[in-house]
């Protein structure tokens, strides 16, 4: 198989494109993937400080790796949730590769801020599945971090099959509300609120997992422990078959619902304060003051 583009040997065919490229023009292509989708969803701007949220996985490592490539001011954040392997295998990934790349990287961890206890301890506690106790956790200082030190955009590692496989869920269960927020650029609509973004969406995850392998990104392949089960992931295995006989169809699929998202009304939400820390919640107080509410009154009922 020759490369497209300079008849090299290729290192990779993508069916979706059906293009078969060598080293240097795969490189190109995911770059200019991510340009493209910077322009065309008006995702950052130039000079814009932009907090990075690692994980440790391909698609946050990758996701940094190429917008510092592409000359943006990037800074990385990461949340040491406390689930045991997963989370101290993770955490040196994302170290190894901050070193590696000179990228500055922020690290606040659950334990620290929950008097001891980590996501499963919290989810035991509350009586909440641990992906929600996590993702409200994660949101929540995401955006307080960037937010107390001055970054504009909060940027995420989501994946086309990430955006597909919530796409296929929000449709199957017609969630309007969801389907009206469902997008690749969250504008901040609050001061206290950083705008959100997701530069990868035009990339497939299998580009990704090659693009890391073939530059070197070392990244965490253990999957965390609460992942397992999730109808999510199911969805995205059904699509992975459709794409298998049809190539490209998961890209048909979500660009066609962003050209027509107007169809889908975004919700109304009223913001206020939270009473506790003064972050805007649709609540008197918000989901994190919640959280750490319980977990003290558990603390003080063994004392
Ligand atoms: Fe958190 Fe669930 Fe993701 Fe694990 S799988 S990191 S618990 S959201
Ligand atoms: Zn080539
Ligand atoms: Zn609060």
């Amino acid at each position: 198989m020759k490369c497209k583009i300079c008849k090299e040997d290729a290192i990779i065919y993508l069916p979706s494109h059906n293009l078969a490229l060598c080293e240097q023009h795969f490189f190109d292509f995911c770059k200019r993937r991510v340009q493209k989708a910077i322009k065309r969803y008006n995702l950052l701007d130039e000079g814009e400080k932009i907090l990075v949220a690692l994980s440790g996985g391909k698609d946050s490592l990758t996701l940094a790796y190429l917008l510092k490539e592409l000359g943006y001011k990037i800074e990385g954040y990461y949340i040491d949730l406390g689930i045991e392997e997963y989370s101290e295998r993770s955490k040196e990934k994302v170290l190894n590769f901050a070193d590696r790349y000179g990228i500055k990287v922020h690290i606040e961890q659950v334990k620290e801020l929950f008097w001891g206890y980590s996501i499963p301890q919290i989810a035991y506690i509350t009586r909440r599945p641990a992906c929600s106790v996590c993702g409200h956790i994660k949101r929540y200082l995401m955006n307080r971090f960037g937010y107390e030190n001055g970054f504009s955009a909060l940027a995420t590692g989501h994946n086309l099959d990430d955006e597909v496989g919530v796409l296929f869920g929000n449709i199957i269960n017609w969630k309007m509300g969801y389907l009206g927020r469902q997008s690749p650029l969250l504008p901040s609509t609050n001061r206290k609120l950083l705008k959100k973004v997701k530069p990868l969406v035009l990339c497939g995850e299998r580009e990704i997992a090659a693009f890391a392998l073939t530059y070197g990104i070392d990244y965490i392949e253990m999957e965390c422990p609460h992942v397992k089960g999730s109808t999510y992931l199911y969805n995205k295995g059904l699509i992975n078959r459709l794409e298998e006989k049809s190539p490209g169809s998961k890209l048909r699929f979500y660009q066609g619902f962003l050209e027509n998202k107007h169809l889908f009304k975004e919700e109304d939400v009223d913001l206020k304060e939270c009473e506790v820390c003064g972050y805007p919640t649709t609540s008197r107080i918000c989901t994190f003051c919640n959280i750490r509410r319980k977990i003290k009154e558990r603390i003080k009922g063994q004392t």
